[in-house]
This record gives structure tokens, sequence and C-alpha cells, in this order.
């Protein structure tokens, strides 16, 4: 595919940063191989905008892949970071941010009784599988294709994401001792978890599902699908891993718990809480928490868990995160939901916005998407042409068909009607598009 833009000095950063690092990027999505072209080094952003090296403006669709709800630069957030940093940026001791924080989290999810800080949603996920198999005394973890809950390795199997994006059925590196603990199975099929079940009587330590899947493209729960995960675990002596770093203190208040009200063991936590700094979490019932370290026997610890700037930031944001914040993000998503709708209906282009409360993505394809195996029968050549028309146009969507796009409280009239005078042509492209 010829561009009939160009980004030089993003370019020559991405040729520098070639030379020094794998596919010039630190995490893979971002190369934007499966888009094609030379992808945007940022500079800066504000409110619900970003400035590239070159020095041209985008409207964010993306927002670091969740964590800037409140756009970018928010002025409360940069405040709380500022004042955090004068004081010194790790101590290696407990501090009253991250006391703060934790409180937070506990307030606003009534199951998280305790909850332990960590760096990155993989540390959450990780240290989430690991205690569910201490507290059980049990090997294996039931997971869904498609989700993606971060590089830990038992679970980069069948994952979404980066993982979609590439097309890697496997990761090398990962052993099949590993691996061979790790049941995979089609998502949204509760017939296939009560198999798996049957098959393992009193081997399953858990399942982790994420709350509402965005890593496979957005692929809602069907009615009834988390709530049955619940039942079969507890029937089965199993924990149920509710994977919130995508959802967590996006779709609602509570997340996704606060959407569809079913009860996890454990919660894993990421991306917003942080506020745009390196802040995760997992938290659940207190007597499996108990059995964390030092409390219990489980280990898992961090140089940099709790980090007080991180904190900071991550208590900032959630503190400015009240209902009229969720209310603004839920009617941005929406309005967003119908334009593309309409400008592809209107270039007769096959596809589906699929939503999740105010997550929502676009599979281009007009069958009904359940799952992983729905989910890459769409045309990605449409997503491309579609990708590259909004990107040259000044519009910023996540360069992959298998990820979720993402709003924030910045996103105003002004940066709505830039996307809504982007969709014509990007439509047309979709629509023009050859595999
Ligand atoms: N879980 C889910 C649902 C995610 O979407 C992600 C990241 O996209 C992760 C876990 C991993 O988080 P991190 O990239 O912070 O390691």
């Amino acid at each position: 595919m010829a561009y009939s833009y160009e980004a030089p000095v993003s370019q020559s950063l991405f040729d520098r940063a070639s030379v020094v690092t794998p596919g010039g990027v630190n995490s893979p999505v971002r190369a934007f191989r499966a888009v094609g072209g030379t992808p945007r080094f940022m500079v800066s952003g504000t409110g619900p905008y970003l400035t590239d090296a070159d020095g041209r403006e985008y409207v964010d669709l993306v927002c670091s892949w969740g964590p800037m709800i409140l756009g970018h630069s928010h002025p409360e957030v940069i405040a709380a970071v500022q004042e955090a940093v004068s004081r010194g940026t790790s101590f290696g001791t407990p501090g009253e941010g991250e006391v703060a924080l934790a409180e937070e989290i506990v307030a606003r999810i009534e199951p998280v009784e305790q909850v332990r800080l960590v760096s990155s949603g993989t540390e959450a996920t990780m240290s989430a599988i690991r205690l569910a198999r201490g507290f059980t005394g049990r090997a294996k973890v039931v997971k869904f294709a498609g989700c993606y809950h971060g590089h830990v390795d038992a679970l980069l199997a069948a994952a979404g994401s980066g993982v979609a994006t590439f097309g890697l059925p496997d990761t090398p590196g990962v052993t099949g001792a590993t691996a061979g603990d790790t049941v995979v199975l089609p998502y949204n099929d509760l017939d296939a978890v009560r198999a798996a079940f049957a098959a393992h009587p009193g081997e399953i330590a858990c399942v982790i599902t994420e709350a509402s899947p965005g890593n496979m493209g957005v692929v809602p729960p069907a009615d009834g699908f988390n709530a049955g995960l619940k039942e079969l675990c507890a029937a089965n002596g199993a924990l149920y891993i509710s994977d919130e770093v995508m959802t967590g203190f996006r779709t609602s208040k509570a997340g996704w718990y606060g959407v569809d009200g079913v009860r996890p063991d454990l919660m894993t936590f990421g991306k917003v809480m942080g506020g745009g700094f390196p802040a995760a979490a997992f938290g659940g019932r207190g007597d499996v928490m108990a059995h964390l370290a030092p409390a219990g026997p489980v280990y898992q610890a961090g140089t940099l868990s709790g980090n007080p700037v991180a904190t900071a930031a991550g208590l900032a944001q959630l503190r400015l995160l009240d209902d009229a914040a969720y209310a603004k993000i839920d009617a941005v998503s929406a309005e967003l939901r119908s334009l593309v709708g309409e400008a592809l209906t209107k270039e007769g282009v096959a596809h589906t916005v699929s939503a999740a409360s105010n997550m929502f993505s676009v599979f281009f394809t007009d069958q009904p998407v359940r799952d992983y195996d729905d989910a890459k029968k769409q045309g990605v050549f449409r997503f491309t042409a579609f990708f590259h028309s909004m990107l040259e146009q000044g519009v910023y969507l996540p360069p992959s068909a298998f990820e979720s796009w993402f709003v924030s409280t910045a996103h105003d009239e002004r940066a709505i009607e830039r996307i809504a005078a982007a969709l014509p042509a990007a439509a047309r492209a979709a629509s023009e598009a050859t595999a």
C-alpha cells in the first residue's frame, strides 16, 4: 500500500530505534506492522490531542491503550505528579500514597477486600495466577482464546492483542511444561468450560477471563457468561479471576463489576489506575489475599511497587472519575459509534460496531462476533485502508483491527467534529480496499 503522506522525522527516529531496539519499539503493536507505514513518534499530548515529531496533531482514540481517560496532561494529575516528585521519586519503604490508592480501590470495588499494588498489568495477572495456584494447591489454569492478560508465559496461548495482530499461535520461549498447564477454550462457550472441569477433576486452580474482552476487538460476554463462569468455578473449587486491567475504572466507576455485578474471587487492574504511570494491582477475597507474603506463603514482591509518583498520579486520576466523568465518556463513545456506523453504512461497507459500555471497536464483517474465531473472519484489509485514511486526516486509531478504541473526558465537540470530518473519506477507502 502506498501512502500519500510522509512523516520524515518519525521515520528517522524509527530508523535509529531499529538499530538499538528489536523492531524499533518497546511494545510490538506500536511498530505498525499490522497496518504498514511509519509508526508515529509522539512528542506531546494535550487533552484529546497528540502531536508527533513532525509537528502533526492527531485526535487520539488510543489514549495510551486505555490509561488516559481524562485526556493528556490533565492539570490536576500533572500537579499531583509534580507535588509527589518534589518529595522524591522512590523510597523502597511503605508510604501513605499507596495506602490511599488501595483504599480508593477497595472503596470502589466491593469484591476487593484487600489489594496488592504492582507495576504492570502483566505482573498483576501473573501474581494472581500464582496466588490462585498457591491457594488451591492445583496447577491448571483455564483461559479463553483471544483474551490477552499480558505476556505471562502461562497465558500466552491463543492470546489476543499483539499476539492476535501477528497471528502467532504460540510464542517461542514458552516451554511445553508451562503451556501444558494452560487450558485454552473458546470465548463465550460455557459448555466448553463445563467439559474442561469434567476432563480435569480437582486440577483446575482458576479460570481467568477478561471481564469484557477488548483484545480481540471488543467482544462483550454473552448474557450469563460471567455468572456461569463464577458458578462453575465455585462448584469445582476453582477461583474465578476477572481481569479488569482494561475495563477497570473505565467501563464504570467500579469497572465491569459495576456493569454485570458478578463477584470474582480475584481481580486484576492496571491502565486507568496508574494515571499514565506504571501502577497496577490485584486483589479480591480477604481469605485468598491472606495467602500472599508476608502474611502468607505465596511470594510476590517489587522494588517499585506502590511507587509514590505513580500512586499520586493514579489517585489524582481516580478521584476525578466521578459519575459525571463516566456520563461524559459514555456519551462521547455513543456519538462516535453512531458516526462511524453511519459513515460505513453510507459507503456500503459490511461492518459491526461492537461495544461494551464505553469501549468499542469496529469489525469489518456483518456477521456476529462472539469469539476469537469470529473476530478473525473480518476483512482486515478494509481496516488497514480505513486506519491510514484516518491517520492521514489527523485521527490516531489503534494500529490493529483487534484492539479497542478508547475515548476520554477531554474528547469535546471540536475533537468529535474532526473525527466526523475524516470519516467519509476513510469509509470510502475501506469500501474501495482490495484484499
Ligand atoms: N490484561 C489485559 C486485559 C490487558 O488489556 C493488558 C494490556 O493490554 C494486560 C493484562 C497487561 O497489562 P500491561 O501491558 O500493563 O502489562
